[in-house]
């Protein structure tokens, strides 16, 4: 038996299967495409190989004692800052330059650390790194979105580390969810992401844990088994305007979180996402809230989800926040 359930912010449908719902012990261990890779020489983001990266933009630096964040130029970046946008047509066809940042945040000096296994200081620190960024790259008026992205195990590197994207296009998810945002407020005057909120909380089913300012939830029409999105209970569309004590509850969250994914599966390859306004006048939106989404890397079906766009579930959101909620 399955379900069809409808998400309701950019409105795909998931198929969430029950017949047999799947559980941790059905994903681990994982199989490929999990196969992470480690630098052939010695490791750039370690410290003492700071020769080896482009000059830092930013790093967290007490007492010039050693950096315990860092933040570098991707080598091999998606975008680059220099030059013009170059808008031309080939034939039907739209492009241009890919005008933009492409930053690197090297989140510990410990090569083999995680988001399960580092303190919640140090996940502090990251999101302080990433909020600095953000601020500066923002006054550049060309840069509409910004998005912060981490895959675990990193791809190349095991180091832990995430991306920093400054883009001068909005990305199709982030635009989905606003188009999703602005026609719910046209008709209620009121924040989706807000009402998805309250409703959450009542239901207790899917909450997975709730902090003083957080909530961290399986959202009703999961894509991913495991998918969760920590969200801030009060409205607010920036990620950048975070509080300092928010920042400290937020990465409290981020830490439990992860323990419990480590716990309960195995320490799991994941990617997260920040999901926040676009940046500059033209594309802000104050009813947009902004959120973090993760993701696990597990039991992909990717076949039946690229022919037809409809995803694939086999662990009903009910059960992941059980599971996950379980955790001793
Ligand atoms: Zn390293
Ligand atoms: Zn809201
Ligand atoms: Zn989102």
């Amino acid at each position: 038996m399955a379900e069809l359930r409808r998400e309701p912010i950019a409105r795909r449908w998931v198929v969430i299967t029950k017949d047999p719902a799947r559980g941790p012990s059905d994903y681990v261990p994982y199989k490929p495409p999990y196969q992470p890779q480690e630098p052939k020489g010695a490791c750039p983001f370690c410290p003492g190989q700071e020769g080896m990266t482009p000059p830092e933009v930013f790093s967290i630096n007490p007492e010039r004692k050693g950096w315990l964040v860092r933040v570098i130029p991707n080598k091999f970046p998606f975008f680059r800052i220099e030059g013009g946008f170059d808008r031309r047509a080939e034939g039907m066809y739209d492009m241009m330059e890919a005008i933009g940042a492409h930053e690197i945040v090297v989140e510990a000096p410990e090569h083999d650390r995680s988001l399960a296994t580092m303190e919640p200081q140090q996940i502090e620190r990251i999101l302080l790194a990433y909020q600095a960024r953000v601020i500066d790259l923002k006054k550049d008026s060309r840069l509409q979105q910004i998005l912060i992205l981490k895959n675990y195990p990193g791809i190349f590197n095991r180091h832990p580390h995430s991306h920093l994207l400054a883009m001068p296009i909005l990305p199709r998810e982030i635009d989905d969810e606003i188009w999703g945002t602005l026609d719910y407020y046209k008709r209620k005057e009121r924040c989706i992401y807000c009402d998805i909120i309250k409703e959450e909380i009542s239901m207790k089913t899917r909450v997975v844990l709730e902090t003083l300012h957080f909530l961290v939830f399986s959202p009703f029409a999961s894509r991913y088994p495991f998918e969760t999105w920590i969200i801030p209970k009060v409205h607010s569309p920036d990620f950048h305007t975070v509080t300092k004590e928010m920042m400290s509850d937020l990465s409290a969250a981020i830490q439990s979180l992860f323990t419990c994914f480590y716990k309960l599966l195995a320490d799991p390859p994941y990617s997260l996402a920040f999901h926040t306004s676009p940046l500059q006048r033209r594309f802000h939106r104050d009813e947009y809230h902004w959120h973090i989404e993760v993701r696990l890397r597990i039991g992909l079906r990717e076949g039946f989800e690229w022919a037809t766009g409809f995803f694939v579930n086999p662990t009903p959101p009910e059960n992941a926040a059980a599971y996950l909620r379980e955790v001793e």
